[in-house]
């Protein structure tokens, strides 16, 4: 097997050296990562400046870019063969609900799912890295098992629980929940006086009820998340057809 790894935290991550040297075990690894960390950069692709990819000592890529570049160029130049699967992350910070929309680590998966490659999003709730280790070994074990139920590709969102693997109940199908707004810039001054601004933390859980990632994940389980890029709304669609017609020739 032949597994692309990237994330949004870039290279040097601990939560990508932990995933690479699991997957390692069962899998051909190739990994291609941002140079610096690009957190909530989302699908971004980078279309104003030329990209290079430089290899470091333990073999990783970093290249000058966001997530979605990196995956794309390890499709389209640096990897001879397709993968079979590829695998961002090991994120540090949860990536529920809303958050999907902005994450790095979901949009790097969703490149290669755009590519028609199955694709899997870890993120590890709560930052700090403690029990990567075993997170690792979740994401180890999940790949293994395989999601033989699902056609390809399939794009999933995984979230891990920041615990012991001995306080982890096990794993459970989840919906995305839903977040309430973002919680209000930071805005300071700069040297020179002029205002600046620090984008604030994402808001608390709205909707996290039983079924959905952000429930799940604080029962001590760990959440998977079947995703879709079709965004368009399907009730809403029919009530416009009513309106203004169906699209037909
Ligand atoms: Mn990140």
């Amino acid at each position: 097997m032949k597994i692309l790894i990237s994330n949004d935290d870039g290279y040097l991550a601990p939560g990508i050296v932990a995933l690479a040297d699991a997957l390692a075990s069962i899998a051909d690894i190739v990994v291609v990562a941002p140079d610096s960390n690009r957190s909530g950069s989302s699908n971004a692709l980078t279309l104003d400046r030329p990209l290079s990819a430089q290899r470091a000592s333990n073999g990783f890529y970093f290249v000058n870019g966001t997530p979605s570049d990196c995956v794309h160029i390890a499709l389209t130049s640096i990897m001879q063969e397709k993968p079979d699967l590829i695998v961002s992350g090991i994120n540090q910070g949860q990536n529920m609900g809303d958050d999907t929309l902005y994450s790095g680590t979901v949009a790097a998966a969703t490149e290669g799912y755009l590519f028609g490659i199955p694709s899997i999003a870890f993120s590890q709730v709560d930052k700090g890295w403690s029990h990567l280790e075993d997170a690792a070994k979740i994401a180890l074990n999940m790949v293994k098992q395989g999601f033989a139920a699902l056609p390809r590709p399939y794009l999933l969102n995984v979230n891990i629980p920041n615990l012991p693997m001995s306080d982890i109940k096990g794993i459970r199908a989840a919906r995305l929940g839903k977040r309430h707004m973002s919680e209000p810039v930071i805005k300071a001054q700069d040297p020179h006086g002029r205002d600046i601004y620090w984008i604030g933390p994402p808001g608390k859980a709205k909707e996290a009820g039983e079924g959905t990632d952000f429930f799940v994940t604080a029962q001590g389980y760990v959440s998977v998340t079947p995703l879709q890029i079709d965004l368009t709304n399907i009730k809403q669609l029919s009530q416009l057809q009513d309106d203004f017609g169906a699209g037909e020739a």
